[in-house]
C-alpha cells in the first residue's frame, strides 16, 4: 500500500481530496436538495451525471436508472464497482433545504446517503486530478432502489449488467469510516392487508373492524420470541386504513420489515408472522356479533366478511464475505497505512446483492460524522471526511491495479 501510495500520481490524487474538501461538500449540499424519494431519482441523478461528466467520467444513465460513469482500465474485462445510493426515504415534499449548526449540515438525506453520493463525487475529481492509470476499469454508479420498497432494483440491474466482468463492489453508504460491512443481513418485507363488510359506527356495530384485526394481530406477532442470536428484528412501519371516526373500516392495511442475519431464522419469522395476523383477523371474526341494526353471520372467514392478504413488498437476499477475501486484505492494508481502525459490520445495504451471488462486495461509509439517519433532525459534519475519500480512493486504486 505505501507503494500505491506514494506513486507521485497517487499521491497527486491523495493531495487534491485535501484541496477539494470544500467543493465535495458545496456537492453533497446541491444534491441533498435535490428531492429524490424512491422511484423519483432521475433529478438527482442528472445531475450526478453533470458532476461525474465534468470529471471526465465516461457518463450514462442506463434503463432502470442507475446514473454510471466509467473510467477505463487497460482491461476491458473487469470491473470495480462503486455505487451509493441516489433514493431516500423522505416524501417528494418534504424540506430538504440545508440549514447550518455549527460546523453541522443539518436536512433529510444530508447524510444517508448525500455522504456517500459526495465521496464518489470527490473520489471521481481525486482520480481525475492524480491521472492514475489502472488496470481494472473503475466504476461510479449512483443508483436507484436502495430503501423503502425500491428492492435493490438499481444494484440488481448493475450487478446483471456487468456480469462476470465484476470483481469487485463496494457500496458506500452515509458517512464514517470505522467499519467494514461484509456480511448482508436478509430482510423480507410485506404489506399485510384485511378487508372487511364496513359499515356504519353505530348501526352496524357488531360487524368486524380490519383495523382491529390488524391490531389483533400485531399484538400477537409481538409476543413471538425473536432471537438475539442469530440477530433478527422486525418492525411495524405504516399502518393505514379507515375513511372516517364514525365507520367501521372496510379495510386497512400494515407494512412489516423483518431482518436476519441468518435466512432460515426469517423463513420462521415469516411464518410466525403470518400466523400471528391469521389468529388476530380469526379473534376478530369470531368475536364480531351482529347487532340490532346488522343482520348477517360475522364468525365465517370469507370474503364478504374479514379477507386476508400478504403481499410481498421485497427481499434482500443474504451473504457473506468470506474471512479470507483479497477484497477485505485490501480495505485492512488501506485502513493500516493510513492509521484508521475499523470493526467488521452486519447491515442490509446494496452489497446484500453482490454478497449473495459471490461477488467480492463490501459497504463502506463515506467519511465525517453523521446521525439521525432517516429523521427530519438527520444531520452531517464533514470534518475528517478527507479520511474517508483517502480509503476508497486507495481501495479503488489498488483493487483496479495501478499501472505504470
Ligand atoms: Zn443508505
Amino acid at each position: 500500500m505505501g507503494k500505491i501510495a506514494e506513486d507521485s500520481r497517487c499521491a497527486r490524487g491523495l493531495e487534491s481530496i485535501d484541496q477539494n474538501s470544500g467543493w465535495v461538500t458545496e456537492q453533497q449540499i446541491r444534491l441533498t436538495e435535490i428531492p429524490s424519494p424512491e422511484f423519483n431519482e432521475a433529478r438527482r441523478g442528472e445531475a450526478l451525471k453533470e458532476i461525474f461528466a465534468a470529471s471526465g467520467l465516461k457518463v450514462r444513465t442506463d434503463k432502470t436508472g442507475n446514473v454510471i460513469g466509467e473510467r477505463s482500465g487497460t482491461d476491458a474485462s473487469s470491473v470495480i464497482l462503486l455505487v451509493a445510493h441516489l433514493d431516500t426515504v423522505f416524501p417528494a415534499d418534504t424540506d430538504v433545504h440545508v440549514k447550518r449548526d455549527g460546523s453541522r449540515l443539518v436536512a433529510p438525506g444530508i447524510s444517508d446517503n448525500g455522504a456517500g453520493l459526495a465521496s464518489l463525487v470527490g473520489l471521481a475529481r481525486a482520480l481525475s486530478e492524480s491521472r492514475v492509470r489502472t488496470k481494472k476499469t473503475i466504476v461510479l454508479a449512483g443508483d436507484v432502489g436502495e430503501e423503502g420498497e425500491g428492492n435493490l432494483r438499481g444494484i440488481r440491474a448493475l450487478v446483471e449488467g456487468y456480469g462476470s466482468r465484476l470483481a469487485a463492489v463496494i457500496a458506500v453508504d452515509g458517512p464514517s469510516t470505522d467499519y467494514i460491512t461484509t456480511q448482508g443481513i436478509a430482510s423480507r418485507r410485506f404489506e399485510v392487508n384485511v378487508t372487511g363488510p364496513g359499515g356504519h359506527s353505530w348501526s352496524d356495530f357488531g360487524a368486524p373492524n380490519p383495523i382491529t384485526a390488524i391490531a389483533r394481530g400485531i399484538v400477537r406477532f409481538s409476543s413471538v420470541r425473536i432471537p438475539d442470536d442469530p440477530r433478527s428484528s422486525y418492525n411495524f412501519g405504516v399502518i393505514e386504513g379507515g375513511t372516517s371516526v364514525n365507520s367501521i373500516p372496510a379495510s386497512a392495511k400494515v407494512k412489516v420489515d423483518l431482518r436476519s442475519e441468518d435466512e432460515s431464522e426469517l423463513g420462521r419469522l415469516e411464518s410466525a408472522l403470518r400466523e400471528a395476523m391469521l389468529a388476530g383477523v380469526k379473534e376478530e371474526a369470531q368475536s364480531a356479533h351482529p347487532g340490532p341494526g346488522a343482520d348477517g353471520d360475522y364468525t365465517q372467514l370469507n370474503q364478504f366478511h374479514l379477507r386476508l392478504d400478504f403481499s410481498p413488498l421485497g427481499a434482500r437476499p443474504a451473504g457473506k464475505l468470506p474471512g479470507d477475501s483479497p477484497l477485505l486484505a485490501t480495505i485492512r492494508n488501506v485502513d493500516s497505512y493510513l492509521g484508521n481502525r475499523s470493526r467488521l459490520e452486519r447491515s442490509s445495504t446494496d452489497a446484500n446483492i453482490p454478497l449473495s451471488l459471490g461477488i467480492p462486495a463490501v459497504a463502506l461509509g463515506g467519511g465525517g460524522k453523521g446521525g439521525g439517519s432517516h429523521t427530519l433532525e438527520e444531520w452531517y459534519d464533514p470534518s475528517g471526511r478527507e479520511l474517508g475519500l483517502k480509503r476508497l480512493f486507495l481501495a479503488a486504486v489498488a483493487l483496479a491495479g495501478l499501472q505504470p
